[in-house]
């Protein structure tokens, strides 16, 4: 990779609609130019031509681990320990059920009251159907450390706030797990793609995350799972797919596992949707992942600062302190829905959660200075004016 990553270059590989400031990226990435073309020749040329022989010509069954590997640097993973399927819900199960039965003795999961809930609802599902008594704990982010011990069975940390975005020190928490015996989760939602993930250096046993975020693959996009080396094989999956079977065409009556990650695939891999993140991926052959980590720094720096400036009504939510902070600046404020709604009506796009939430993704492979600015221009327009005050702005959609 290069050491300077050219960021008018990755910007050109971006298919925005003129004029916009789209500070979502975080939320859902934008098209990259070379999406549609190889979902059309996937549609086309593959499916269209080969039919079913394209699982073999065209390289389908191999996808979601060739895909893997493509992930697996931003995630400081080696190649053949990623694979990818699914939904990230779905692999936060297995990584679950997995660390679960790695520590049996245990009954207490210890994650955080900011986790995304769904990683919450599928821990809670879980224990549930278990029935072994396991808990749920999640204390306040800034806590978890302190809950650390021998009742633990799993850390499952995600490591930025969804909605403040405020940032585990994972190296540290995952170091401190370890020394205790307990079995880590570390779920890159909001990471992979926006920040360097060292999951070989920590040591972590399973990382998890989704692809439609700052990897750009598009509504839907597969998930993907890694397994720290040499723990997969210890792993007798709780989801056990036919994909994940060592011989999925002996179509033995009873579960094989097959080696490695890839018994944490389940069924069919969803190749439209692979191919749009395989066309996404492109922009990491020219983008390095600390030099995106870097910008996205200054320009994170600049939004707060301008809107320190220009807004007073607006209260920071996310850390001051760029090492406490992931891809993403929040502000409160107490009519913050309808807020968004103006801004998104002027050209600048960021999103809402509830309760008082404004989430901007600041995203270097597609926005600069200008759209920073642009954005601040518009929250102090529209705060200063109450241009939010309307009917319009306050009516709610199904999604924020
Ligand atoms: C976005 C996100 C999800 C969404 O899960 P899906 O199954 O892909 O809908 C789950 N967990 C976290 C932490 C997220 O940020």
């Amino acid at each position: 990779m290069p050491h300077v990553t050219d960021f008018a270059a990755t910007r050109a590989l971006f298919d925005l609609p003129q004029g916009l400031a789209y500070l979502d990226g975080n939320s859902l990435g934008p098209l990259a130019h070379a999406v549609p073309d190889r979902v059309a020749r996937a549609l086309r040329e593959e499916w269209g031509r080969m039919l079913v022989g394209a699982w073999n010509d065209a390289g389908w069954m191999a996808l979601p681990d060739r895909l893997g590997d493509r992930i697996a640097p931003l995630i400081g993973a080696s190649a053949g320990s990623v694979t990818t399927g699914d939904t990230l819900s779905i692999k936060v199960f297995q990584a679950l059920a997995a660390a679960l039965s790695l520590n049996p003795d245990r009954r207490v999961i210890l994650s955080d009251s900011g986790n995304f809930p769904s990683d919450l609802y599928m821990a809670q599902g879980l224990a549930r159907s278990l029935d072994r008594g396991h808990r749920l704990v999640t204390p306040p982010p800034e806590e978890v450390a302190d809950h650390l011990g021998e009742e633990v069975a799993v850390l499952m940390l995600t490591e930025v706030d969804y909605r403040t975005g405020r940032r585990h020190d994972m190296a540290d928490l995952i170091a401190r797990a370890r020394a205790l015996g307990i079995v880590t989760i570390w779920d890159v939602a909001h990471s992979a793609g926006a920040l360097p993930v060292d999951a070989g250096g920590t040591g972590v046993d399973f990382v998890v995350g989704c692809t439609y975020k700052f990897l750009n693959s598009g509504p839907g996009g597969p998930a993907f799972i890694h397994v720290r080396r040499g723990l997969a094989e210890r792993i007798e999956p709780a989801l056990a797919g036919w994909l994940g079977h060592a011989a999925p065409f002996a179509f033995e009556p009873g579960y094989r596992a097959a080696e490695a990650v890839r018994r944490l695939r389940v069924g069919t891999p969803p190749i439209l949707q692979m191919a749009a993140l395989d066309a996404a991926m492109d922009v990491w052959d020219i983008a390095s992942i600390h030099d995106v980590r870097a910008r996205s720094l200054v320009l994170s720096r600049r939004l707060i600062d301008g809107a320190a400036a220009a807004c007073p009504d607006l209260v920071l939510a996310s850390p001051r302190a760029d090492e406490c902070r992931g891809g993403q600046v929040s502000f409160r404020h107490p009519e913050g829905y309808a807020v968004m709604q103006a801004l998104i009506a002027r050209g600048v796009v960021g999103d809402f959660r509830a309760p008082d939430i404004l989430r901007f993704g600041i995203t270097p492979l597609y926005i600069g200075e200008a759209e920073i600015d642009r954005c601040v221009a518009i929250l102090a327009e529209v705060l200063d004016r109450r241009l939010w005050d309307t009917p319009a702005c306050h009516a709610r959609a199904a999604v924020t």
